[in-house]
């Protein structure tokens, strides 16, 4: 069983040291830290420190690009897409930029060889990419009503692609166009990071029904050098009854088991409302029935450190969490 848990909000290496000797012994064995731009810039020395700490408590490490660009899942703020506003990032249908990177243009794509390669310097076991996407209308930073890209870099791969100009609606084939970038950008990603001798693991969101996250989901299988393939129904945040995790669970564990991937399924444990909390326990109780191992959890603590996502009363929902984690890892050993 592999049971995992996010961490983020302190780079104090006493504190982190003692908390990851507490994860250890809550029966978790692998943390998926975040490594934002901010912490590219300023931090590289300190991640090194943070992973050797954390492979001395005895998990393994995984190091995400947390808000890079706007592109990875994550509130940090991008000084790529500051920097680079004109020359780097997405343009949208109304011919403005955005505040987001695009998957295609190469100035992004060169960023992120440089935090691929501090990933790979800092002694970190894996990279886990954090449900990359383009320009998002409804999450920070989005322009509600429109969609994007339509960079020049977008516009001449569609009509390499297509043989057509790119429209100027978001028809179903611009979202199908759309998803074969992020497919083949993820591809580049997973290339470059096993060159530079680290695993993958990919987490794609639930934002499709479940009936069509198959087709969207099976784009992604054969990714090269890819383990483990994972997902996020965050059924609270989403306001949907916590069966919905058990939908995708079974879903993510059929796709995985025909392209011979390691199913991954995120509990949520942020912005989990009061009286709730044992909808926690019972989403942990259908990713087991669906015969997911590998479980992780957003975040640390219920999220306690983050008022923006945390809960309503983080002990308890942290408690919660912790115990059905630990039946489920026991009754494997
Ligand atoms: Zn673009």
């Amino acid at each position: 069983m592999k049971l995992g848990c996010s961490y983020f909000g302190n780079r104090i290496l006493r504190h982190l040291a003692q908390d990851m000797k507490t994860l250890a012994n809550q029966g978790f064995n692998f943390i998926v830290h975040t490594f934002s731009e901010f912490d590219l810039m300023f931090h590289k020395g300190n991640m090194k420190d943070i992973v050797s700490v954390t492979h001395d408590a005895g998990h393994e490490v995984h190091l995400d690009p947390w808000g890079i660009g706007n592109v990875f899942g994550g509130e940090p703020f991008s000084n790529f897409a500051a920097q680079n506003i004109f020359t780097g990032c997405q343009e949208l249908d109304d011919g403005k930029p955005a505040p987001f990177a695009c998957p295609n243009n190469p100035l992004f794509r060169d960023y992120m060889k440089g935090w691929i390669d501090a990933v790979a310097q800092s002694g970190a076991d894996f990279a886990f990419w954090d449900e990359p996407h383009f320009h998002n209308p409804a999450f920070l930073g989005g322009r509600p009503g429109r969609w994007g890209c339509r960079c020049s870099f977008c516009q001449k791969l569609y009509m390499e692609s297509r043989s057509a100009p790119m429209p100027k609606e978001e028809a179903d084939d611009v979202k199908a166009f759309k998803r074969e970038c992020l497919r083949e950008f993820v591809g580049k990603l997973t290339k470059w990071a096993h060159e530079a001798g680290l695993k993958n693991a990919l987490c794609v969101p639930p934002h499709l029904g479940v009936n069509e996250v198959r087709e969207h989901w099976s784009l992604y299988t054969d990714v090269p050098h890819l383990s483990i393939l994972g997902t996020d129904p965050y059924w609270m945040w989403q306001k949907k009854p916590v069966a919905m995790v058990g939908e995708y669970a079974v879903e993510l564990k059929k796709l995985c088991d025909e392209a011979n991937l390691e199913p991954q399924l995120w509990i949520q444990n942020c912005r989990i409302e009061k009286g709730r909390e044992d909808e926690i326990a019972r989403a942990v109780e259908l990713a087991w029935e669906a015969g997911i191992k590998n479980l992780a959890t957003w975040g640390i603590e219920g999220c306690a450190n983050e008022s923006w996502i945390t809960c309503d009363d983080p002990p308890k929902a942290w408690e919660i969490l912790v115990d059905s984690f630990r039946k489920w890892g026991q009754s494997v050993k």
